[in-house]
């Protein structure tokens, strides 16, 4: 069993950001950190320790955090457990009422999930499936500016999944709704937890079929194709999105 002696790696969130010593979690029992152990929920394992996750709101000292929008280098491990701890922070925010009957909600810390004091109904964190997709034309990927992109990077197609469809007619429909494009070979590379606040993103590349750009304004500014040699400022490393584009020009390049 834990207790406040035990050593400890801990995840203490402020809405999308982290306490952080050093580029890493910090590490010891919650005397030597001086955190609320009774508030503090274990959410699995980081290198072979213990993880404690505290909401901000426990914790009295004023502690400096670190946004995970500029984490997205740090090793593998690290950012998923991070992106976890930040979306049960979510969780405990966005589920304070029971959305079912209304009553007050209080965390289950057995299930991670936050409870109804009144129906006992369970709300997990919630999770948005969400597809993202490179499409390639010969030795050419198509890249967008994004309405929501204020920064003017270029990246690959992406939107939510609906209800009834397959994650396939997902990448299908947006790339058609976003620039006209019909789209084949459409086949799954790999995913990544995006906790802006919380989607899961499955990534995919898929091959030109048809149709000319005939962009969506509501969604873009630009689109077009583009070969290696004329890129346009790209999505940042670390992102599913800066894989996919680079997988892409490593296949047209082979
Ligand atoms: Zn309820």
């Amino acid at each position: 069993m834990l207790n406040q002696h035990t050593k400890a790696y801990w995840c203490v969130v402020n809405d999308s950001a982290i306490w952080l010593e050093a580029e890493s979690l910090p590490y010891g029992s919650a005397i030597d950190v001086n955190l609320p152990f009774e508030s503090a929920v274990c959410i699995g394992e980081y290198e072979n320790r213990p993880v404690l996750w505290l909401n901000d709101e426990h914790v009295e000292q004023t502690l400096i955090y670190t946004n995970l929008r500029s984490l997205l280098l740090v090793k593998e491990s690290l950012f998923f457990m991070i992106s976890k701890s930040i979306q049960y922070g979510f969780m405990a925010r966005e589920f304070r009422f029971c959305p079912q009957c209304g009553g007050r909600n209080q965390l289950n810390i057995n299930q991670i999930a936050m409870q109804c004091n009144e129906c006992r109904k369970l709300h997990y964190p919630r999770i948005f499936p969400s597809i993202i997709v490179a499409v390639r034309r010969g030795e050419q990927i198509l890249l967008a500016q994004h309405q929501r992109h204020k920064g003017g990077l270029f990246t690959v197609l992406a939107g939510f999944v609906e209800v009834g469809e397959t994650l396939e007619m997902a990448v299908e429909r947006e790339v058609f709704e976003e620039t006209g494009i019909k789209i084949k070979n459409i086949r799954y590379i790999g995913s990544q937890p995006w906790a802006f606040p919380s989607s899961l993103m499955m990534g995919y590349m898929a091959d030109y079929d048809s149709g000319d750009i005939r962009i969506d304004k509501n969604e873009l500014i630009k689109a077009d194709w583009y070969c290696e040699d004329d890129l346009p400022e790209l999505a940042p490393k670390g992102t599913i999105a800066r894989t996919l584009i680079e997988t892409t020009l490593e296949k047209i390049k082979a």
